[in-house]
């Protein structure tokens, strides 16, 4: 038997999310930019699957720009930064993933000013974001949940904060929110919360790899790329993927149907598992606000021996996060960053539910950890 908990790192594609990638392969076979009918069509379909993508999110399908996936969405958002005429000051959460944190010695390097937000047991705070602003910040980096703990990071009071500032001061600055971890783990709502940007990615809400995208509220802040192809409305060139695409789209409206139940079943099994491991003795190191589908566990061997050990009795969790976030000379992890001890960190597991997790697998998963920790 084998217990997939590891979905907050990839999930499988969804039947309906692979055979739309089919039918869409076999019968949409035109390049959207050609005149031709077979052309037309594929343009067509195209925009009404961008359409669909739009309406489940409740913004303008023009405010979509299709990528390769997240990790391409936030190299545009922070890439467009070392375009700019003259450098500033950006804030980034200390927390972020490290596709945006890893901008941050790049944008050093060519005179920009990095500021880290600090965001205890994975929350940020707005006083805290408040002390940071100036009037060299041209952009903010904080992600909608956390994918190590799941911790919500509160972005809607964030934003209020920022734009505050910038009523005082007359001057612009970019809010910029990669919310991969968001989408159908928590509510998401792009345009009440007045983000200037966000990123997603397909692979981790059942639809397929190399599909993402970015929201983009004001295209004037992007700097586009390979822009002499003209797609995406000028802002990304090269031939869409247009299967992918649809199969996104596909994904996205499945994950956003029954949500309430599948939310419900999801907290179900999730205050089961935290309440039985903690009643063990394991430490939760998700604190609430979080969303119920990701749990950072201590555990008390390294987190890649306690996963090894899992895996041997058929269970796959991460150990990914939470060892490269705590990686020697690397810096500090993100759990670290988070205020817990290095000890804590480097014994973390997370385990990630599917959005449909069942409570069976649950119990197997408990038992098996309760043996290797009392094995010990
Ligand atoms: N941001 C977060 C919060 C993630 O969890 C991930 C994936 O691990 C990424 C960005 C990168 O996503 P992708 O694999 O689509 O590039």
């Amino acid at each position: 038997m084998n217990y997939y908990f590891d979905n907050a790192a990839t999930t499988p594609i969804s039947e309906r999310a692979l055979e739309k990638y089919i039918s869409t392969s076999r019968n949409i076979t035109g390049n959207p930019s050609s005149i031709h009918r077979q052309g037309t069509q594929a343009k067509e379909y195209l925009e009404a699957e961008r359409r669909r993508i739009a309406d489940t999110l409740g913004i303008q399908p023009g405010q979509i720009v299709f990528t390769s996936g997240a990790s391409e969405a936030i190299s545009r958002v922070m890439e467009s930064l070392l375009w700019l005429k003259n450098p500033g000051a950006v804030i980034i959460s200390k927390i972020e993933h490290e596709a945006v944190k890893s901008y941050a010695a790049i944008l050093k390097d060519r005179g920009w000013d990095i500021r880290w937000l600090k965001a205890k047991e994975g929350h940020p705070s707005s006083v805290d974001l408040e002390k940071l602003l100036s009037p060299e910040v041209k952009l903010v980096a904080i992600m909608s949940v956390n994918n190590v703990t799941g911790a919500i990071t509160g972005i809607p009071e964030l934003v209020a904060t920022v734009r505050n500032y910038e009523k005082k001061t007359g001057r612009k600055i970019v809010f910029f929110s990669d919310s991969v971890q968001a989408l159908g783990k928590t509510e998401l709502d792009l345009k009440g919360w007045d983000v200037d940007c966000a990123s997603f990615s397909s692979h981790k809400i059942n639809g397929p790899r190399g599909v993402g995208m970015l929201y983009i509220k004001n295209r004037n802040f992007l700097h586009p790329l390979a822009a002499q192809g003209g797609q995406e409305n000028g802002l990304r060139g090269g031939t869409e993927n247009t299967p992918g695409i649809s199969a996104f789209a596909e994904a996205l409206v499945e994950l956003y149907e029954n949500r309430e139940e599948k939310d419900r079943k999801a907290a179900e099994v999730s205050s089961f598992i935290r309440n039985e491991l903690e009643t063990a003795g394991f430490e939760i190191l998700s604190k609430a606000p979080c969303t119920p589908y990701i749990i950072s566990v201590a555990t008390p061997l390294p987190a890649e021996v306690f996963t090894r050990m899992l895996m041997d009795k058929g269970f796959c969790v991460s150990s990914g996060s939470a060892c490269s976030n705590n990686a020697k000379g690397k810096g500090e992890g993100t759990l670290q960053s988070m205020g817990f001890p290095a000890r804590l960190g480097e014994n973390a597991i997370r385990i990630s539910l599917a959005e449909n997790p069942d409570m069976e697998s649950a119990k197997a998963l408990v038992e098996a950890m309760k043996e290797i920790a009392d094995a010990r």
